[in-house]
């Protein structure tokens, strides 16, 4: 029976395991090699990999917040480090996660006991101040981070290394502006990296040059009427419209609409392959463009001694600066080999969790996903999996199935196309949410909630699909989802509202649903709701504790 259990860093995903383990009633040990917690969130100046100094959330709080801890409503939507980690503290305290973690502590390697075919156990061995220990645990969850090394990819790019004669550095490395005042910057990679630290070194340098093989869909977290994008548009109606969609018709309005803020194509950021999943977060690059403070540039071909060829034949010259943006690979140096092997791809784990040919499902890896919502709500999602299996409450397919399951789901992406480091392919928020929910039992039943609680369900289905969703019913249900739902849309106006003007304008509630869903939309709701809940006639509802009206107009956002 699964009963001690090491956790491998102490991040977000590293302090919801903790609590998932604490909820299970297993007794974790957290091992964090610094000294303290937030993991690549907790900004330093330098030695460690952690985030740049100016970078912002690009999930907004309702979205992002573990599942019964909801941010407090003054927050920002979008957030920086320092108050994401403050959150961090705040949820550590809440639930007194801090005396389960050693810090300072490195887990050097995690090894298969002897025995394990029985009793699935592993040995740890650990190094704090220099003293070398091991101990034997039930279970292992890996929370050691997607990025835990820099993509440094010297090979493809000739000259960088022997003609070169400007500097070079990845991303990782990159912590402000402050050295590349007045220099000329090539940026390599439109990753979310790539299109931040472009923005914001252009402020200062001479010019900036973006260069990217693929190009990108580039996004604002800023919705129509200025509500945070994710909430209005990761609702499980849009999820439903993808599914029941033809998907070509999909993809005309998906790009129809990110090609609404600025033509792609005209900016040079259209993507070439799979040009429906590749997106970037980013509110200020097409203005940065548009001013000519970044030029966005094809693939580099060679670097000469101070110049750039780009594989269009045009040479950009006196480059000072290379900055390279091209991401991160995982890796877990701690794993005994025969494990380390099996994860060399996250796409060769059953459900991105768990190595499906080991004797016991003692060993979860957390965070290897790359979603089009919150990883940090996936992870923590995960942890709830994880530790029910642990703990022999979930049963995992015997390992025929779940090796089949990972065969079939490479030879689709192999299909598409889609190479395993393509980490600007996002799988779908609520598809995966959803699958996950299903293994633990807490997806919920939006029909049956139509039934029983249709204001609760409007939101449900309408609204964002907030990790509370999750905490309505089954294992780890939790009271205060149903309120925390319910009012998503004043902690999401809270903040703004620092100077309020009395508005006493009065609109039908008619009015309020066409604004909100747009006549198209409703028609599809309508078409929708008839089929699965005939009993359900036009709503009166208010959306939380915010008239409709006030939330403005997805245009069929999709
Ligand atoms: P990334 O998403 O993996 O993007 C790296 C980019 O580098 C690729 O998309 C590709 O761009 C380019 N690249 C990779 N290999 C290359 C090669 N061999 N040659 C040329 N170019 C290559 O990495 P990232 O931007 O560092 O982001 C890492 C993670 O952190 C992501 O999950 C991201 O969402 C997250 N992040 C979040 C925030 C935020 O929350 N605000 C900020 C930054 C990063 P091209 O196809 O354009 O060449």
């Amino acid at each position: 029976m699964v009963q001690r259990v090491a956790i491998i860093g102490a991040g977000a995903s590293g302090l919801a395991s903790i609590k998932c383990c604490l909820d299970e009633g297993l007794e974790p040990t957290c091992f964090e090699q610094s000294h303290d917690i937030g993991g690549l969130w907790r900004f330093t100046e330098a030695g460690r990999i952690s985030v740049y100094r100016s970078v912002i959330t690009n999930t907004s709080k309702e979205m992002m917040c573990f599942s019964d801890f909801p941010f407090p409503e003054d927050f920002p939507n979008y957030m920086n480090h320092s108050r994401l980690l403050e959150y961090f503290r705040m949820y550590a305290e809440r639930f007194s996660l801090l005396r389960y973690i050693r810090f300072e502590t490195t887990v050097h390697s995690v090894r298969k006991c002897p025995d394990f075919s029985t009793t699935g156990q592993w040995d740890v061995f650990t190094e704090t101040d220099g003293t070398v220990e091991s101990a034997v645990f039930d279970a292992v969850m890996v929370c050691s981070g997607h990025y835990a090394e820099p993509h440094l990819p010297l090979d493809s790019f000739p000259g960088i290394e022997n003609c070169f004669r400007g500097q070079y550095l990845h991303s990782w490395e990159y912590k402000d502006s402050a050295s590349f005042q007045g220099k000329r910057v090539l940026v390599l990679g439109v990753g979310n990296s790539g299109g931040d630290i472009a923005v914001e070194i252009s402020r200062v340098a001479a010019q900036v040059f973006l260069s990217t093989r693929s190009g990108t869909w580039v996004i604002s977290r800023i919705s129509d009427h200025g509500f945070p994008l994710d909430m209005m548009l990761t609702t499980r109606f849009h999820n439903c419209l993808e599914n029941f969609l033809p998907s070509a018709l999909m993809r005309r309005l998906r790009l129809k609409k990110f090609n609404t803020w600025f033509d792609h194509a005209n900016y040079g950021l259209i993507p070439q392959k799979s040009p429906n999943l590749s997106l970037i977060v980013n509110d200020e690059l097409p203005s940065c463009i548009l001013c000519g403070a970044v030029v966005v540039k094809p693939n580099v071909e060679e670097f000469m001694e101070s110049s750039a060829v780009f594989e269009d034949g045009t040479v950009e010259e006196n480059i000072d600066m290379v900055v390279f943006a091209t991401g991160y690979t995982f890796s877990f140096p701690f794993l005994e080999e025969s494990v380390r092997n099996i994860y060399r791809s996250k796409y060769a784990l059953y459900k991105y969790i768990f190595p499906p040919p080991l004797e016991k499902p003692t060993l979860a890896v957390l965070g290897l996903i790359e979603l089009t919502g919150s990883i940090m709500a996936g992870t923590e999602l995960q942890a709830r999996w994880a530790t029910r299996v642990f703990k022999g409450l979930n049963q995992l397919p015997p390992a025929s199935r779940l090796m089949a399951e990972v065969a079939k789901k490479q030879q689709h992406l192999i299909k598409q196309g889609l190479s395993n480091k393509e980490s600007k392919i996002k799988m779908s928020y609520i598809g995966y949410m959803d699958e996950i929910a299903s293994c633990v039992g807490v997806k919920p039943n939006v029909l049956l909630l139509f039934l029983k609680d249709p204001k609760l369900a409007l939101e449900v289905f309408f609204g964002p699909c907030t990790p509370c969703q999750y905490r309505l019913a089954g294992p780890g249900k939790w009271v205060g989802a149903r309120n925390t739902i319910l009012t998503q849309w004043h902690r999401a106006l809270k903040p703004l509202r620092t100077r309020v003007i009395n508005d006493s304008s009065n609109h039908s509630l008619v009015f309020h649903w066409l604004t909100i869903l747009g006549l198209p939309a409703l028609l599809c709701a309508g078409l929708l709701i008839c089929k699965y809940s005939p009993q359900l006639w036009f709503p009166r509802v208010r959306l939380g504790a915010i008239p409709i009206r006030k939330m403005g107009f997805m245009k069929g956002g999709l």
